[in-house]
């Protein structure tokens, strides 16, 4: 039996089916437990693969139902597809191969330091798509160097939604929180002409 310790809670959190948002023969949905954004799931195998350093070619037809699932959880949540950014973070820290399903929004109290921003909005984030070009190209992920992977924690902090630019989460995080607030006051049902 695997010991538990920190980097073993998500395995703890999948085991007990509660915390199931969706569940197949295949993968299970779980909500992220320190969610970085309005809408924070992961996605993980039901097979015991620890990381996307486990991955081979033979995994291919199991990463695209992981893929078909993060699909079918943002259709739960009644957001777009274009809402969300699905991918794994090149540097994981916690064990078994998990895939982010993460809104864009990114506001949340969970989303505290420059480290947690730039996992998402620099290249320590893996779109679905590369990594899949990768496995069939290199027949497995590499890891990254670690002065690289510094290099991007410490990228300066970048809005994803326009080309504001700063030096403090705070600061970066009211401005996230206008971006929502004027995207949820846009959001009109024009079917009955108010707003939903
Ligand atoms: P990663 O850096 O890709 O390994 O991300 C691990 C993710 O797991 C982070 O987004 C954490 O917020 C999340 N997390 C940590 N512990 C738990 C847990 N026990 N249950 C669910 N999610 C967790
Ligand atoms: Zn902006």
């Amino acid at each position: 039996m695997k010991k538990s310790n920190w980097a073993t809670g998500l395995i703890t959190t999948l085991n007990d089916p509660i915390n199931h948002v969706i569940s197949t023969e295949i993968g299970v949905v779980i909500k992220d437990k320190y969610p970085k954004a309005k809408h924070h799931f992961l996605v993980l195998p039901k097979d015991d693969i620890p990381s996307i350093f486990h991955l081979k070619p033979s995994h291919l037809d199991l990463l695209y139902e992981l893929h078909l699932l993060s699909i079918n959880v943002i259709e739960v949540t009644n957001c777009q597809r274009d809402d969300f950014k699905i991918g794994f973070h090149a540097q994981p820290s916690m064990q078994r191969l998990h895939l982010h399903v993460i809104s864009k929004d990114f506001v949340s109290p969970c989303l505290k330091t420059k480290k947690h921003w730039n996992s998402f909005n620099t290249k320590l984030f893996v779109p679905f798509d590369d990594l899949v070009d990768n496995l069939k190209k290199n027949g497995r992920i590499e890891k990254m160097g670690i002065e690289y992977i510094k290099t991007l924690e410490l990228t300066e902090l970048k809005c994803n939604q326009c080309n504001y630019k700063t030096k403090t989460v705070p600061d970066l995080k009211k401005h996230l929180l206008n971006h929502l607030e004027k995207s949820e006051s846009e959001c009109i049902d024009y079917t009955v002409n108010k707003k939903i």
